[in-house]
């Protein structure tokens, strides 16, 4: 009865029988897709560009995909805290689909974007071609090696949260492997650790390696001797932190050398072989821990003419963001050239550069739907700032320049309140306030061994 029933509502052809109202649901389907009522607005890269401008697209007139090759936003300027054991990963990344939960007019993609296609307005992507009305491109920077092209996958870098687990675990690793003392090599060569690169991110690494090294190495490996230990830091400039002020530099360097911080300014780092960092003026230093933060360079997909890019394979793009010589193609943050009066190589790769353009863009958008003239954007350059280890910071805001423990409260302030979502900001928070009254860092935990591969690229997860 109940299949003479179902036979009933089906309509088909031969033995294949299908629901009567599955076929009225696809040519409803089909009806509202050729409709396309809503422009399509495609965003690729959910970093800090991309996350507010699909923020900002709130109820606006327009279907918005967001696409990342991961399923998380990752707050990058606490890396070094996952790589050192301040932090766990959950508490810098925050899942994307979770962010857009309350945006009907936005949905989620998890897919890796090869080549964009702009005469036909579409994407090449790992789930498939996607056509779009309008591409913004977010899709950030990736490490520069120049020319240690070769050598990369004996170095370990800082851009995505694999990169700061494969550090954690390999700094640990070595810990274990000194102390066991079993593989007959140096101890100098397994404990000594290279950082090339004197921005924020290879100051902010060399002072939280430099608190584990004076904290946590004697009391979780009492019987290693830490004076074996160096940690060198090689900057080929003159000053450490060259984008913020002269007075941040000077503090900076003063505070990486009370904490036993080898700077090496105008130290430009000619080979690493055998574990061994060879300068350019023929000094060498034995380690197998290279840590490369000397650069990055524009993540760009594939696609678009040649004459767009600029220096480190950036777009440039007009005063609207609007990439050159393309009408429906955008890009912002690290991707995008800006060239200003104050900045002709482009505005600095910097997360607030990047949620400027995000969020005055997606006025834009919304100007362009509305078929109304779009506004020229202009960086509001707040100020720089990055801390140098525990109660210790400097600070270059618009008006004043600050340094020391009162600087570390605000940088500590701002990226709490910059994380997303309540839970990660309340663990940065509880990890904080643990390592300031410990001194220690709980969370050097090797979950995943990491392995350099000599030959082809660095595997994780293999035994050690
Ligand atoms: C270690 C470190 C420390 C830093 N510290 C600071 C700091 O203290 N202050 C500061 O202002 N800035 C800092 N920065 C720089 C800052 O993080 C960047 O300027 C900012 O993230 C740029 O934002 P974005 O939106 O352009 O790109 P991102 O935030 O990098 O986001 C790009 C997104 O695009 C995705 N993506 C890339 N290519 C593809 C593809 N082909 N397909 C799919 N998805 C793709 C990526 O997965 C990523 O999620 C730091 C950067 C690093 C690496």
């Amino acid at each position: 009865m109940r299949r003479q029933t179902f036979q009933k509502r089906c309509a088909g052809f031969g033995p294949v029988r299908i629901p009567a109202t599955y076929i009225v649901y696809c040519m409803l389907n089909c009806m509202k897709m050729s409709e396309h009522p809503k422009p399509r607005i495609v965003i690729v890269g959910a970093g800090f560009g991309g996350i507010e401008l699909a923020k900002a697209l709130r109820g606006a007139p327009a279907e918005v995909l967001l696409i990342d090759r991961n399923n998380y936003h990752n707050f990058q300027p606490l890396m070094y805290q996952v790589a050192t054991g301040g932090l766990e990963p959950d508490s810098i990344a925050y899942p994307v689909r979770r962010i857009f939960r309350r945006y009907p007019n936005v949905s989620c993609r998890m897919a890796e974007v090869g080549r964009v296609d702009w005469e036909c307005n579409r994407l090449f992507t790992s789930i498939g071609t996607i056509a779009y009305d309008y591409l913004i491109l977010a899709t950030g920077s990736q490490t520069n090696y120049y020319n240690f092209e070769s050598v990369k996958d004996r170095l370990l870098t800082l851009k995505g949260l694999p990169d700061a687990l494969n550090i954690r675990s390999y700094v640990y690793q070595n810990l274990e492997k000194a102390i066991a003392n079993y593989s007959g090599e140096p101890l100098e060569e397994i404990m000594n650790v290279a950082i090339v690169g004197g921005g924020p991110a290879g100051i902010e690494l060399a002072g939280a390696l430099a608190e584990m090294k004076r904290h946590v190495i004697p009391k979780d490996f009492p019987d290693l001797d830490t004076r074996k230990m160096s940690i060198n830091l090689y900057q080929a400039g003159d000053r450490v932190l060259n984008a913020m002020s002269a007075e941040a530099s000077e503090k900076a360097l003063a505070y990486l050398q009370e904490m036993g911080v080898n700077v090496m300014l105008n130290a430009r780092v000619a080979s690493y072989e055998a574990d061994e960092v060879l300068l350019e003026d023929g000094t060498r230093f034995p380690t197998d821990t290279v840590l490369w933060t000397a650069g990055v360079k524009a993540a760009s997909p594939e696609g678009l003419p040649a004459a767009c890019q600029r220096q480190g394979g950036r777009f440039g793009v007009d005063s609207f963001n609007r990439v050159e010589g393309l009408d429906r193609v955008f890009a912002i943050g690290d991707v995008a050239s800006c060239e200003t009066k104050e900045n002709p190589r482009g505005l600095p790769m910097l997360a607030p550069v990047a949620q400027q353009q995000g969020r005055h863009l997606a006025r834009n958008l919304k100007a362009l739907l509305a078929e109304k003239p779009m506004e020229p954007f202009v960086y509001k350059d707040r100020g720089a700032m990055a801390t140098v280890g525990r109660g210790r910071a400097v600070v270059d805001l618009p008006r004043w320049n600050l340094q020391g423990s009162f600087a570390w409260f605000i940088w500590m302030g701002v990226h709490i309140y910059s994380l997303v979502g309540f839970r990660n900001k309340l663990a940065a928070l509880y990890h904080w306030a643990f390592n300031y009254l410990s001194y220690d860092r709980p969370l050097g935990l090797i979950i995943r061994p990491y392995r350099r591969n000599e030959r082809g690229g660095a595997e994780s997860g293999d035994p050690v």
